[in-house]
């Protein structure tokens, strides 16, 4: 295939969403049809659980599958429609209609899953164990970990009537502040206004003094908004002790391992273990400040670009995707060319286009679809892997799992999606030519891993210790929030590189802690348990694929600990993470050399 005579910016490579819905009437229609099953639903099923047999609840499992599968299809169709143009008045309509109806039909089902929850444990266990429930069985049983947390109806109603004046008030006056936050910064295009992830985008500039200036300016802007920003996370931190309390956990951790599946301890184990490796990190901060000319690396250099990557344009990357996922595996190269042959890919970058890059599932009797802002750069290649990987999952798992057992948690979404750029990695090193592509696909490699396993910890660690002194009754000021995060960075970073004095702020606008608590502990361990499982395909080979393919498959269908355990992770063994570390050792040493 030749590349010189196709456009750039992967121009016309848009989706087709008939399949999902052929017209927005077409899609209104039938959201009113669906809305009406939602209702019907529950006339004949409420009140009746307790009294169901094995046949009479895989029955319902099955009309809600129906639903449930019907509504992701009209809803990714809506939200689909909007993304590639935001501005459009009939998306808009079509959205505000989708949001009400979800609510409609949430407000419909609610009462299958609370009255799934009242049955005593002997009732729900000998239910879920019936053999016309077996594709569900872990879904049934998953949902009631959530039990003993739960408070009376009316309770649960009140506390969902002011969460939004509540808490999500503290969530969006964070998110307005930080987002409309600008200053005049000049990054090479002359003084213009710089948000926040403006500022933060100057740090991978190859101008030192560009990088210093913009870290700096950055947290000069964020100085006076700190004290405002402290007290939105205080107040949710108080907040969300205070529903520890009354829903019974002991650790402030414990809602967020129950909601992933995860056990706790192994969980500790993980962060510890990947304290313990900080040094690697220093290894390789030497490593480059010696590339960069340095004594030491400055924070602003964190990710300064080595080496350059050259142009892909799209008709390559189709082709490097086909051939990496081809040798790794046939059927996953033919699940990644019917994105393409079917058109379920919007790339071209266009006005109106959201930003960034994601896969949705749509619905388990459906295909997924993804999107992402081609720009021909190497890096676009690596997101369409990712993607893609995404992809895989959500297409065998659906072959084999209900509609409501084939999305896996959090904890494991992100595997597949790293797994799949590892692929393409490895197959672009193998094949690429250009010194400077592959010095730059090294080192973004490696920087992207640290990114990940031992920035995403630290942020987990600095939660930890502001939950602990707000449990404590200390309120967190930005001067004490400031010192957490400092130290907690100064035991990552060690003498290997300089943290500026206006780094103390470096907590102030990230929106996970103030989204979803712990959030950042998935991230690690999605990429410490994807390294382990490369690490296994280096080493069986074609042997590793088939239990790969049965593992995406499985979707949500078991626990993260029972999915992993066939392919020889057991999260109950505390080493388990130590080949995710060889494998960063690996990427390191391989970036060493070609620096060398
Ligand atoms: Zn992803």
């Amino acid at each position: 295939m030749t590349t010189t005579d196709s456009a750039p910016r992967a121009e016309g490579v848009h989706w087709d969403l008939s399949p999902l819905a052929t017209s927005a009437d077409d899609c209104r229609t039938r959201l009113a049809a669906a809305i009406d099953d939602c209702r019907a639903f529950e006339l004949r099923h409420r009140g009746q659980i307790a009294a169901f047999d094995g046949a009479t609840l895989a029955d319902a499992l099955a009309e809600l599958c129906r639903i449930e599968n019907e509504l992701g299809r009209l809803h990714s169709y809506t939200s689909l429609r909007e993304s590639v143009d935001v501005s459009d008045p009939e998306n808009q309509d079509l959205d505000a209609l989708m949001d009400r109806s979800m609510v409609e039909a949430a407000n419909a089902l609610r009462f299958f899953e609370l009255e799934w929850l009242e049955l005593d444990d002997a009732l729900a266990d000998g239910l879920a164990t019936a053999p016309e429930v077996a594709g569900d069985r872990h879904h049934l049983l998953a949902e009631r970990r959530f039990k003993r947390h739960m408070l009376s109806e009316p309770e649960e109603r009140m506390l969902g009537e002011r969460s939004p004046a509540a808490a999500s008030a503290w969530q969006s006056l964070f998110g307005r502040i930080t987002s409309t936050l600008e200053t005049d910064f000049d990054s090479g295009d002359g003084v213009e206004p710089h948000t926040i992830d403006r500022l933060l985008a100057c740090v991978r500039n190859p101008d030192r003094g560009l990088r210093m200036r913009a870290l700096e300016t950055l947290y000069a802007t964020l100085g006076p908004n700190a004290p405002t920003l402290a007290h939105c996370y205080d107040t949710l931190v108080g907040d969300r002790l205070a529903m520890d309390r009354l829903r019974n956990y002991d650790d402030p951790m414990d809602p967020t391992h129950l909601r992933n599946e995860v056990p706790g301890p192994a969980i500790e184990t993980m962060m510890s273990t990947v304290e313990g490796h900080y040094g690697l990190a220093h290894r390789w901060f030497r490593v480059k400040a010696r590339l960069l000319g340095l004594d030491r690396l400055h924070l602003a250099d964190q990710y300064a670009p080595l080496g350059e990557a050259r142009e892909v344009l799209w008709p390559e990357a189709r082709t490097i995707i086909d051939s990496s996922f081809r040798a790794f595996s046939p059927r996953i190269g033919d699940i990644a060319d019917g994105f393409f042959a079917d058109q379920r890919i919007d790339a071209e970058p266009r006005t109106g286009k959201r930003g960034g890059a994601f896969c949705a599932s749509v619905a388990q009797d459906a295909q997924p679809f993804m999107l992402m802002n081609y720009t021909d750069r190497m890096d676009d290649v690596m997101t369409l892997a990712h993607e893609l990987g995404h992809g895989m999952h959500f297409t065998l798992a659906a072959e084999r799992q209900t509609a409501l057992s084939f999305h896996t948690g959090l904890a494991l979404a992100e595997v597949p999606s790293t797994f799949a750029e590892m692929i393409a990695f490895d197959h672009l090193l193998a094949n690429e030519a250009d010194e400077a592509t592959r010095t730059a696909l090294v080192c973004e490699r490696v920087e992207g891993s640290f990114a990940t396993v031992f920035r995403q910890t630290v942020l987990a660690r600095y939660e930890q210790e502001a939950y602990r002194q707000r449990g404590e009754g200390t309120t967190l000021t930005d001067d004490r929030l400031s010192t957490i995060w400092w130290d907690q960075n100064a035991s990552y970073y060690g003498d290997a590189v300089e943290m500026p004095d206006g780094y103390r702020l470096g907590w102030s606008y990230i929106p996970h802690f103030i989204s979803t608590r712990f959030y950042t502990y998935a991230y690690v361990f999605a990429h410490l348990v994807t390294l382990a499982l490369y690490a296994q395909y280096r080493a069986q080979g074609e042997d590793f694929v088939p239990k790969y393919l049965d593992f995406l498959a499985g979707g949500g269908s078991a626990s993260p600990a029972a999915l992993l355990r066939p392919l020889g992770v057991d999260l109950d063994d505390p080493a388990c993470w130590e080949p995710g570390f060889a494998e960063m050792e690996r990427m390191v040493m391989r970036a060493e050399e070609m620096t060398a």
